[in-house]
């Protein structure tokens, strides 16, 4: 478990003068890592960012202006993928964070070198922070698990395994794009319940689904399960990932072996990796409500158990054709927090790896949807509209039970404590596009 350390001090500030602001995600307290490039004729980067600017780490590889022990780091920091970065492991990922977080206070003799290193956020594209090598989709809210459960089978929505097992399923890493990705409408095979048979059309019912992401950054050997009181050693850091759902597809092919068709077509993740080490400040303890199980010895630690949940705001919002064409911001359709999870990031890779299975450096583990226990506390829409069945009616107007073509969904996360300084994720945006013709 990360303690807390110079870097988490709220009274830091940056010369960096947009890092200062109070509302900004990315104070000096924060320093997540991103790949980059200003323009098509640059290589992508690795960068760091800071208020409404980012540290391109390229350039500060050229400069050289840090410790002479750190060169290997910003040079595998710097590269158009993070993986090699990830896999140096934790006493690495900190030891360039507080350097980093030295060269940028406000006061700091680096400055002038560091400020030559500035990109303006405004002025870049960003691609996925790292080659993810495998992709596995868990299902921690239990609040979302019972909802969605009660849809597809009234008589019997929790199974007996849910507080037992971090549910999940192994995921595809392929159709996983960065924040501004769109992508057509999925068809697929469709069934309604007084159908006799399944025909091939487009999806209507096109949903998203609010989810953290978490990167790991140490692997483990094939055979050797990771810890729990280890697990945490193993993750580089937090995104927010947006898991899009054909709900008509999935219900009719999920049994008996989980979604498919239904979950691979897309998923986008914000481009920011947060660090774990960044989210210290914003632990929770953990804890099973009265009368629940608790955990298996081997998902279970004390300092699970003193710190292993963590204190993240999020909201889903959504910006349809009409908004945009008016011009017309996002409206906000709920939030949430990622405290409501039934399991931990620890008990993820531990209960992941207990098997033998291989983590490796870039893999992402989706935190399945986080549904809160309060109404209106949900994150898909399939939820919102329960079901289908009751649309719900935007600020302007329109009303939606699912996605419509040219709707964008827009996820934002944040931390905050009266103890130490907000930071955020940025967000991720997605877009739904038409249907492509059926050949
Ligand atoms: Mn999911």
């Amino acid at each position: 478990m990360l303690e807390l350390n110079e870097t988490h001090e709220p009274t830091l500030e940056s010369w960096v003068h947009s890092a200062n602001d109070g509302v900004s995600d990315f104070p000096i307290q924060n320093l997540p890592f991103a790949i980059f490039r200003r323009n098509p004729n640059e290589v992508f980067r690795g960068g760091v960012a800071i208020g409404d600017q980012i540290v391109d780490l390229l350039q500060l590889r050229n400069a050289d202006v840090l410790a002479a022990d750190l060169r290997p780091v910003v040079a595998a920091a710097a590269k158009p993928e993070l993986n090699e970065f990830m896999a140096m492991g934790g006493s690495a990922w900190s030891s360039l964070r507080l350097a980093l977080s030295r060269a940028l206070r406000a006061g700091s003799e680096l400055e002038h070198s560091l400020s030559a290193c500035l990109v303006s956020q405004a002025d870049v594209e960003y691609k996925l922070p790292c080659k993810i090598t495998d992709y596995t989709d868990f299902y921690t809210s239990i609040h979302h698990a019972t909802a969605v459960g009660s849809l597809f089978r009234p008589d019997n929505p929790l199974l007996p395994n849910y507080k037992w097992v971090p549910i999940g399923y192994h995921g595809r890493a392929s159709s996983i794009c960065i924040s501004g990705h769109s992508f057509p409408r999925p068809l697929g095979q469709l069934k309604g319940p007084d159908d006799e048979v399944p025909v091939l059309a487009p999806s209507k019912r096109v949903d998203y689904e609010l989810e953290m992401g978490i990167f790991i950054g140490l692997g483990n050997a094939l055979g050797s399960p990771i810890a729990i009181a280890e697990a945490e050693n193993h993750v580089f850091g937090m995104c927010l990932f947006n898991d899009w759902s054909a709900r008509d597809i999935q219900a009719w092919e999920y049994q008996p072996l989980g979604p498919f068709l239904a979950k691979s077509f897309a998923s986008t993740i914000s481009p920011w990796i947060v660090t774990l080490e960044a989210l210290t400040p914003y632990r929770l303890a953990f804890a099973r409500p009265e009368g629940d199980p608790q955990p298996l010895p081997y998902l279970s630690s004390e300092q699970n158990t003193r710190a292993g949940a963590m204190d993240i705001q999020l909201e889903v919002l959504l910006q349809t054709q009409n908004m945009k064409a008016k011009g017309e911001a996002p409206v906000s359709l709920s939030r949430s927090n990622f405290k409501y999870s039934y399991w931990t990031v620890a008990q993820l890779v531990a209960h992941h790896s207990v098997n033998g299975c291989n983590l490796q450096p870039g893999d992402l583990l989706g935190s399945g949807t986080q549904s809160g226990p309060e109404a209106g506390e949900f994150g898909s829409i399939l939820e919102l509209s329960h079901g289908g069945k009751q649309p719900i009616t935007l600020p302007n107007g329109e009303t939606r039970t699912f996605l419509s073509d040219g709707d964008t969904v827009v996820l934002r996360g944040f931390c905050a404590s009266p103890n130490a300084v907000r930071i955020g994720f940025g967000e991720v945006a997605g877009t739904v596009l038409a249907a492509p013709a059926i050949a």
